[in-house]
């Protein structure tokens, strides 16, 4: 046996990761899936704009990328109306989450999210040693009264909020979350993750001052955009963090196609609609597939609807089984209450039709 010297903190560590991925249940099945529906990517896919831009930049890719993101980060300044230092570009959302934490969170540091909100904030706070304290949802939403109340009592350096919520699909208007910022414990820094915020009804996203001391928001080209598998994110927040992420991000983490890709999509706002309609149509046409069937979709401001199958976390688990047994993958909250839910992302007809035709037979299977 290879004797590793991993660190303690490493040592200690489960080795999990925080999802396993649709090619990884692929091979494990030995074929393909007939519909894509669990990862929240968008079905509707990129703005074929961006498309073009990455096909242009392509022969260039010998060249490593703006290490600066410069010309992306002025995109992104004048679409926000920010100033082009309080923005950091990095790899998804998820790699600045895990810059950010490193940046924040010393071995013991108390940090606040909710019980069963989005995973991979907590596998960062674990692997820099940070203490997670959880609050429970309130219904299906994350509760901000407890979140604050959890971060005062334990003298929280970050508290994760989601708006919109995944896996949920739920929101708080912008009002809620002004309200929250201006109550935050003096220690604590709101990472407010709006990884689904172009889908999300209007008067959803707080008005907020960029030089806020308190606040760094997230964005993402991942969701509504079509382009996860590109891998850029970015979050707005006062100059001083921004800067701070220089420290630590990696120099060359966002490629030359993938700034290219980017700020095409950022420029065709007019594709962006188009999905935003797409993606309301998917909404209903998802949710009465369920009603069809006994099950309950919740109201979404998201790519996908979650949906209640009225018993405990086995029987959604079950139905999650016999779907993805059917070649539709789908995921589902991983912890009680909400693993009363499957969460389906939406698509185009022939993903919606795959999954309308499979869902009578998995719930049928599942007993
Ligand atoms: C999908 C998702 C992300 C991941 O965003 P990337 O930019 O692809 O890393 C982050 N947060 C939430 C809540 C998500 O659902």
């Amino acid at each position: 046996m290879v004797k590793l010297r991993l660190t303690p903190l490493a040592e200690s560590l489960p080795s999990t990761v925080p999802f396993v991925g649709p090619e990884t249940q692929e091979r494990a099945m030995g074929r393909g899936f007939l519909a894509r529906l669990g990862a929240n990517e968008s079905g509707f896919g990129p703005s074929p704009r961006a498309v073009a831009a990455m096909q242009a930049a392509a022969a260039d890719a010998w060249m490593y990328g703006d290490p600066e993101n410069h010309d992306l980060k002025a995109a992104l300044a004048a679409h926000h109306g920010c100033g082009p230092e309080n923005i950091v570009v990095g790899e998804g959302i998820d790699g600045l989450l895990g810059n950010l934490v490193r940046l924040m969170i010393a071995p013991g540091d108390a940090v606040v999210t909710s019980v069963g909100a989005y995973p991979t904030f907590n596998f960062h706070v674990a692997g820099f040693g940070g203490v997670l304290h959880r609050v429970p949802y309130r219904g299906d939403f994350e509760d901000t009264e407890a979140l604050l109340d959890m971060a005062a009592r334990v003298g929280a350096k970050l508290i994760y909020l989601a708006n919109p919520d995944n896996p949920m699909g739920s929101h708080h208007p912008a009002a809620v979350i002004e309200d929250m910022i201006a109550r935050l414990p003096e220690a604590a820094l709101l990472v407010l993750d709006e990884a689904y915020i172009d889908l999300a009804p209007e008067g959803t996203a707080p008005k907020l001052d960029p030089e806020a001391a308190n606040v760094i928001r997230f964005r993402t080209f991942s969701k509504a955009h079509g382009l996860a598998g590109l891998r850029v994110g970015y979050g707005i927040t006062n100059a001083a963090l921004a800067q701070a992420f220089d420290k630590v991000r990696n120099h060359f983490g966002v490629g030359r196609v993938a700034q290219a890709g980017a700020q095409a999509a950022l420029r065709d706002q007019a594709y962006l609609a188009d999905v935003r309609s797409r993606v309301e149509a998917a909404r209903l046409r998802v949710g009465a597939i369920a009603r069809a069937h006994g099950l309950l979709p919740l109201a979404s401001a998201t790519n996908f609807v979650t949906m209640d199958c009225g018993r405990d976390g086995d029987h959604a688990r079950a139905i999650l089984r016999e779907l993805v047994a059917r070649g539709i993958f789908v995921r589902m909250p991983g912890v009680a209450p909400l693993d009363r839910c499957i969460r389906v992302s939406l698509g185009d007809e022939a993903a919606l039709a795959a999954f309308e035709a499979a869902l009578p037979l998995a719930i049928k299977a599942a007993g």
